[in-house]
């Protein structure tokens, strides 16, 4: 059987891969092949523990690809042949395509801790009977342990708090918390934050062993702490699935991701690679970057969509500048483009100012919360270079604008004189909004690291 269009991969890259080539070519056939019959949408499965009455409700539903008279294949792919243009499935059905689309996401690849394959050690699978099971012990278990403090374990840190009676330890090998997102007075608000939710967090430490008769019983800390544990989580490892890819004699990188260049296009004729699996290259540096998140992934899937059958839109993935948002207890967190941990680390000269003011005016209004806004300029051209917000939901929003910024290399200058909307009901005062007075604060910094260098010209001549 011939299809035109064959996406390997029922995520959200996927998805969006089909639909927009179904939207851009409708004359084409498009066909979605997926291991996985009840899937979940990822990004909420921190939340189908106690957010959400019941695990369906966070069910990925496949009306949108009905709709759109895109086939669905429930079923594994085992190999494709890039010269024969077919993909074999597990059941032993062969498809031919004239376009295919590796959409194979990330694979969890448990961390090398002697302990891991003991019963009640958890991994985050994105299907909905492996979400019901963690949901069900996670409701009979009192003392549970997180493996990682990126943002999905402090995510299911925050959920789990929910259960007042439940002892959870979060542990992170790095110093802090979303140490990679965030710079370090964000890290440590989250922390205090997730602390005053009870929940009890190592940081810079190591386990070294996972303990007990069959099933987990307790963790050990690289400290010597041993600590007491019904249950553990683990939210660390994941890794791009890649292999089927390799099999096929595609170009892989190191880390499993499959190479591709800036329209998706992996190095063999007629197939491309979208979403976690796909190579991410960071927006300033260009050098391969570990991030794998749903908005980055949708954005390449459009990407691929449209450019399937040519090149129609040009340079519109210049690399990911890891736009992220979350919230923790009832405050939103968020970040875009480098921090200043990672310009000093990639040698970026900068400038940083950061503002903060309520998000409504005056501030006593109901419902009103302070925002804070760090932003990252490079201190000669003014350039955004990133991000952090802090603060009630406009938070997510507002990173949002300044992706924006970082994308269409906006300058500190051009935000300084930014036009924006304002409402007391919705929105910081026009005359203290901390995106234009972080801003204003950076340029004023600029000015005089300009002045001062001229100054030294001048000195030296
Ligand atoms: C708990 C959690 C919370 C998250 N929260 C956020 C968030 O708030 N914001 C954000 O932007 N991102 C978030 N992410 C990341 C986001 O989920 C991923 O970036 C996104 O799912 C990537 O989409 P994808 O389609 O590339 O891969 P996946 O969602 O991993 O989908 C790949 C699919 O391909 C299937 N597949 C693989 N191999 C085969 C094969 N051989 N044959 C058939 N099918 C195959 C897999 O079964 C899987 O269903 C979160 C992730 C997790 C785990």
């Amino acid at each position: 059987m011939k299809i035109n269009v064959i996406v390997i991969g029922g995520g959200p890259a996927g998805i969006i891969t089909a639909l927009t080539a179904k939207s851009v070519y409708p004359q084409k056939s498009v066909c979605v092949i997926k291991e996985i019959g009840d899937g979940v949408i990822p990004c909420a499965i921190p939340y189908m523990m106690h957010t959400l009455s019941d695990t369906s409700q966070n069910a990925m539903g496949n009306m949108p690809l009905e709709k759109a008279g895109i086939d669905i294949k429930v079923g594994k792919v085992v190999s494709f042949d890039p010269k024969a243009h077919t993909v074999t499935l597990e059941a032993g059905e062969v498809l031919s395509y004239e376009k295919l689309v590796l959409a194979t996401g990330t694979e969890v690849r448990m961390p090398p801790i002697p302990g891991v394959g003991k019963e009640n050690v958890f991994s985050i699978k994105k299907s909905m009977s492996a979400m019901k099971a963690l949901r069900e012990k996670v409701h009979q278990a009192g003392k549970i342990v997180i493996i990682g403090g990126g943002f999905i374990g402090a995510e299911f840190a925050d959920e789990l708090s929910q259960d007042a009676e439940a002892e959870i330890y979060l542990i992170e090998i790095m110093p802090k918390l979303l140490l990679s997102a965030f710079d370090d007075e964000f890290c440590d608000e989250i922390a205090r934050l997730l602390e005053t939710q009870g929940i009890n967090i190592r940081t810079g430490s190591r386990v070294v062993s996972i303990d007990g008769v069959g099933s987990a019983e307790s963790v050990t800390l690289d400290s010597g702490e041993k600590i007491p544990a019904d249950m553990v989580l683990i939210s660390v490892g994941a890794k791009p699935s890649g292999q089927l890819a390799e099999d096929a004699g595609l170009r892989v990188i190191e880390n499993g991701s499959v190479w591709v260049d800036d329209y998706m296009r992996t190095d063999a004729e007629d197939i491309f690679a979208v979403g976690d699996c796909a190579l991410k290259r960071d927006f300033f540096t260009r050098k391969a970057a570990p991030v794998w998140l749903a908005s980055t992934a949708t954005a390449e899937a459009r990407n691929a969509g449209t450019n399937i059958y040519g090149i129609r839109v040009l340079h519109q993935i210049q690399g990911t500048i890891a736009a992220f948002s979350t919230q923790i207890g009832k405050k939103s967190f968020a970040s875009a483009g480098m921090t200043c941990r990672s310009c000093e680390k990639e040698g970026f000269r900068f400038v940083t100012a950061t503002a903060v003011a309520p998000d409504r005016h005056p501030g006593v209004l109901p419902g009103a919360s302070e925002l804070r806004v760090k932003l990252i300029f490079s201190d000669r051209s003014g350039i955004m270079l990133g991000g952090q917000v802090s603060g009630g939901p406009s938070a997510g929003e507002l990173i949002n604008t300044i992706a924006l910024a970082i994308q269409k290399k906006v300058t500190v200058r051009e935000l300084d004189m930014l036009q924006i909307a304002t409402h007391p009901l919705l929105t910081p005062a026009p005359t203290v909004h901390p995106l234009i007075n972080a801003s204003h604060q950076a340029l004023a910094k600029l000015r005089s690291t300009i002045q001062s260098a001229r100054d030294g010209t001048q000195n030296q001549s």
